[in-house]
């Protein structure tokens, strides 16, 4: 699903190393966890996974597409494969929570019927079924961070990106939104979340794959074979 070959990445502006000869391979189906301190290179290996940056060097292939060859023509086909949460939710505050979810259905151009069908489901799933009416300002922060978790499902992505998704709510709230993510993840669906908080990582038992200064130091997955 997601495969990085030796993958570089220098910012020309100011000759920042900020990936350096990175290679990994997460599977489909699978749930991990990239973590690093400020400044290790997560933001920019997301944004290489987006195509939001290109590499300097190397080879990333995601969803079987190769981005270093992808026209910029199906760089939207490619982000619709992936649904993104955002530590800042994002969400459009004149919208309702049903709104704000039924609005990126709308922007793929999915037909009426099968967005009265989905939203309320996916509201459902993710517990907010009876806060379908409210608005995101009448929301706390973790309730309001399941909406962006519903918005980035409805269309049914092969890949959940979450960019530190606990970064604004409060450490209990946090716990059940890597919860719900592992319930998506058992629905089949992979899941990759970034984060600076080891104490979180750490309760979860997934795979963990650190960065830092560019590098990727560990991953836990290398230890899988070794412990049998
Ligand atoms: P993290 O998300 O782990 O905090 P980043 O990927 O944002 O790390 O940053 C890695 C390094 O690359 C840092 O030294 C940062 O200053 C630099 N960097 C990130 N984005 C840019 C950019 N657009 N232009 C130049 N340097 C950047
Ligand atoms: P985060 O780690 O939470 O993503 P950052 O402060 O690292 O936030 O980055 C915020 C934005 O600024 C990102 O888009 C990043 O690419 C960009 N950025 C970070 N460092 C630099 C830099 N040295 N020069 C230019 N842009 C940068």
């Amino acid at each position: 699903m997601i495969k990085f070959n030796n993958v570089s990445k220098v910012y020309d502006s100011n000759g920042v190393h900020a990936l350096d000869n990175v290679s990994l391979n997460i599977e489909k189906g699978e749930f991990v966890f990239i973590v690093g301190s400020s400044g290790a290179g997560k933001s920019t290996f997301l944004k290489l996974i987006m195509r939001e940056e290109m590499p300097t060097s190397g080879s990333i292939i995601i969803n079987d597409m190769h981005l270093e060859t992808l026209p910029r023509r199906k760089v939207p086909y490619l982000r619709r494969t992936m649904g993104i949460v955002f530590q800042d939710f994002r969400l459009i505050s004149k919208m309702t929570v049903y709104e704000n979810v039924a609005f990126a259905m709308r922007c793929v151009g999915k037909r009426n019927d099968s967005i009265k069908k989905r939203v309320p489901y996916i509201l459902e799933l993710v517990g907010l079924a009876d806060k379908a009416n409210d608005h995101p300002s009448e929301l706390s922060g973790g309730e309001q961070q399941r909406v962006s978790l519903a918005r980035a499902l409805v269309n049914n992505p092969a890949l959940i990106i979450a960019d530190e998704p606990t970064g604004n709510i409060d450490p209990e709230m946090s716990y059940e939104i890597i919860e719900l993510l592992s319930e998506i993840n058992k629905r089949g669906t992979t899941v990759l979340v970034v984060t600076h908080e080891h104490e979180l990582v750490k309760s979860f038992g997934k795979r963990v794959i650190t960065i830092d200064d560019g590098r990727v130091v560990s991953d836990s997955d290398d230890n899988r074979f070794v412990a049998i």
